[in-house]
């Protein structure tokens, strides 16, 4: 689209605790666009960083009038900072992606050639998952190939590195939830989408900032957000032990009258064992929800700025 050439696009860019290379990685992007002739401004959201990443980005930011920078009351994860960077940015289309250069900047022009073309959303498609465990590797396939089948969004291989046009944006900013996952989200709202491969870069410095608890917090967020599934299952799953109850008594009274009274303490508590495990399961699903429930609830925001600095100039909170 002609239209698009000349429109200046925003890239996002969580950062929490990445001070020692946010310079030289910041320098490499605006490079990266510059050469490629795109109108940019850079959204950088400092997500509470407890190193030196606030002074950088403020320094950055102070010198450099295509630079936002954005400070968060504290660390709040991830995705409330993707959210603070979609909220502030101001371009006709939303780039997103790591602060470590995992998601390699050299794709930049390719998402915005895809973008000028007429795509709404531009998608990150890992082709290899870089240096990962194989274990975590498996864990990830698992847990990704069950949320796709349940809520028939394709999440194998999805990645955080998109490109969103100002509609897509405007659309997932009237998502209410509290509790967000910005892959789903941006899955859901449909809209013209395109692909691209990438290769996951390494991460220029430091260390993933992901724990496992981070991650299981964030699968729970991104099952309970778009599949009641597991609630089902539960139904499902008493169903089935409702048949198998009735089978094995049928049997028992068949053995009874055939003469053969069942003796079977060892049974009666294994059985016991066995629903008492199920029920327990199945609360701690209910309970998950109703956690999700309680968390909407509240209705708190999803983040809080204390320090924006834009155009050069400190603005008032
Ligand atoms: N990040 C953030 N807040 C956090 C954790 C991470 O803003 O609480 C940012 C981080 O600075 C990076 C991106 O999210 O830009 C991805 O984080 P990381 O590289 O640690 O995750 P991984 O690549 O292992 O998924
Ligand atoms: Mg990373």
């Amino acid at each position: 689209m002609e239209s698009r050439l000349q429109e200046r696009i925003s890239i996002v860019i969580p950062v929490y605790n990445e001070g020692a290379h946010i310079r030289e990685s910041m320098a490499r992007v605006e490079q990266i666009c510059r050469e490629a002739s795109i109108p940019y401004e850079l959204v950088l959201i400092d997500d509470g960083s407890r190193d030196n990443s606030w002074e950088e980005l403020r320094s950055m930011a102070e010198e450099n009038p295509d630079i936002t920078a954005v400070r968060l009351s504290r660390n709040f994860g991830k995705e409330p900072a993707l959210c603070a960077g979609l909220d502030i940015a101001a371009g006709a289309a939303v780039l997103v992606m790591d602060a470590d250069l995992q998601h390699p900047p050299e794709c930049i022009p390719e998402m915005v050639r895809l973008w000028r073309e007429g795509a709404e959303v531009v998608e990150g498609v890992k082709r290899s998952r870089g240096k990962e465990k194989r274990t975590y590797r498996f864990c990830a396939r698992l847990f990704y190939g069950m949320i796709s089948k349940a809520t028939g969004i394709d999440f194998d291989n999805a990645s955080d590195f998109k490109l969103l046009d100002r509609k897509v944006v405007e659309a997932m900013k009237q998502m209410p939830e509290r509790m967000t996952f910005f892959r789903g989200m941006s899955a859901w709202v449909g809209f013209e989408r395109c692909t691209f491969d990438f290769e996951v870069a390494e991460r220029v410095d430091g260390k993933s900032k992901f724990s496992l608890k981070r991650l299981v917090t964030l699968a729970v967020t991104a099952v309970t957000s778009y599949t009641s599934a597991p609630l089902h299952c539960i139904t499902i799953l008493g169903f089935i032990m409702l048949f198998g109850a009735v089978l094995l008594g049928i049997q028992t009274l068949y053995m009874k009258f055939a003469g053969h009274a069942q003796g079977g303490f060892t049974t009666v508590i294994l059985l016991l064992l066995f629903i008492g495990s199920m029920i327990m399961i199945s609360l701690g699903i209910i309970g998950l929800y109703l956690m999700k429930i309680y968390h909407e609830i509240k209705g708190r925001p999803r983040y809080l700025t204390s320090r924006v600095i834009r155009m050069g100039e400190e603005e008032k909170q």
